[in-house]
């Protein structure tokens, strides 16, 4: 019987967890996978091995919240034979702020320090860290780890990190943090061996999505800012907007911060522009105007923040593809290759279509790759080096 790792990502309403045996030399080996959905309301529980075999799926008591989902999530575990014991959790926490460069055991005094944070991230903090709140309570001696979508960005230069703004709000926080990061940290160390060293751009478009440059594996630049809604267009986040037309929304067109809130974050981007759908599959399906515009509105997009990456990065080497539309549609990974000609992309159409790994032709001067992230399996790795 082994040891296990249990990651947990936290939402408002859903609880997505994985479980990582501990092997020989301390192999990770993603054993089960699954959601907890429709907590507050209808909550529902769906777990699959690692060969994707269904093992539960079954709706639960209505009405339960964080704290119900987790112990029954932990009843379940407990009873399985051979389930192992649990050697510690690792989290995922949107902000570690200024200062955590680096995933962190987690004290009273650390979850006090990141409550702090709340404010930076008010959409998803607090859910991150209701569940390291109810475990400390359910099981004070189980190790738990905090790891952060901030903390591979922490080593940009300066300037990266700044708006031209007062030093007081600078100090007061209002920096160019960057998101994703336990994506981005992946796939750094996943880059076949002669990117390594070399200067890229890596795109991860999902849901959400953000680009972001490295240089010797080290993140010195990123699409996203001071939140999660800066960048690139998303599924229903804005990217970049004029912080003037925010005003404008507020001084001339009645809206209210909630209002403005809903519109940036829930209303915009590829369901926004489209009007059809958020869901990029829905949208390369669709004949409607709305989603062709969608569609070219983000490849055009991407297109602008690679030469604005590439900049930073001072030329190209390498640029990776990963997270669900990064890895799974062929067009848009299409389009943007070709529109990157000028920085020297080849696109080999044949290994686009097959999915890559490589799907740049030989004779590319910057090799194109699809890499597949797995953002649980980089905090499994980090709570299992923190205990
Ligand atoms: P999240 O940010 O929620 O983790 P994902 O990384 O799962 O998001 O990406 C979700 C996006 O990936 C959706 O827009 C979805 O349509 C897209 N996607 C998933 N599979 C495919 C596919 N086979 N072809 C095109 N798009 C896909």
């Amino acid at each position: 019987m082994t040891d296990a790792i249990l990651v947990i990502n936290a939402g408002s309403s859903s609880i997505k967890f994985s479980v990582f045996a501990v092997g020989d030399q301390d192999r990770l080996a993603e054993t089960l996978k699954g959601q907890i959905d429709g907590i507050g309301t209808a909550p529902h529980f769906k777990v699959r091995n690692a060969a994707g075999a269904v093992l539960a799926d079954a709706d639960w008591p209505a009405g339960g919240g964080h704290a119900d989902a987790l112990e029954r999530l932990h009843g379940w575990f407990d009873g399985r034979p051979n389930a192992g014991a649990l050697r510690a959790v690792g989290h995922r926490v949107v902000h570690g702020g200024p200062d955590y460069a680096a995933p962190v055991v987690v004290t009273p005094e650390v979850l006090d320090r990141l409550e702090t944070l709340v404010p930076l991230a008010p959409l998803h903090q607090p859910h991150n860290l209701a569940p390291i709140r109810i475990i400390r309570a359910q099981m004070p001696d189980l190790p738990q780890v905090a790891c952060f979508d901030t903390a591979f960005h922490r080593g940009h230069p300066p300037v990266a990190d700044r708006f031209a703004l007062p030093p007081d709000f600078h100090d007061r926080g209002v920096r160019r943090y960057g998101f994703h990061g336990l994506s981005y940290e992946y796939i750094a160390r996943s880059l076949p061996e002669d990117l390594a060293g070399g200067r890229v751009v890596v795109a991860h478009l999902g849901n959400g999505a953000s680009m972001c440059a490295l240089r010797a594996g080290r993140s010195v630049e990123s699409t996203m800012g001071f939140t999660a809604v800066d960048g690139l267009p998303m599924g229903t986040r804005c990217g970049a907007l004029d912080p003037g037309a925010v005003l404008h929304f507020i001084q001339h067109m009645g809206m209210d911060a909630a209002q403005v809130e809903a519109l940036l974050y829930k209303q915009s981007g590829l369901l926004g522009v489209s009007g059809v759908s958020n869901d990029m599959r829905t949208l390369l399906e669709s004949e409607a105007p709305g989603a062709a515009l969608a569609l070219d509105l983000f490849v055009y997009r991407i297109g602008q923040e690679l030469g604005r990456l590439a900049a930073s990065l001072q030329g190209l080497d390498g640029l990776v593809f990963t997270a669900g539309i990064g890895e799974n549609a062929a067009p848009i990974r299409a389009r943007v290759c070709r529109d990157a000609g000028w920085i020297g992309v080849e696109l080999d159409q044949a290994a686009n279509d097959a999915g890559g790994p490589r799907i740049s032709t030989p004779a590319s001067r910057v090799s194109v790759w699809v890499i597949p992230t797995d953002e649980e399996r980089m905090i499994a790795l980090h709570t299992l080096a923190a205990v």
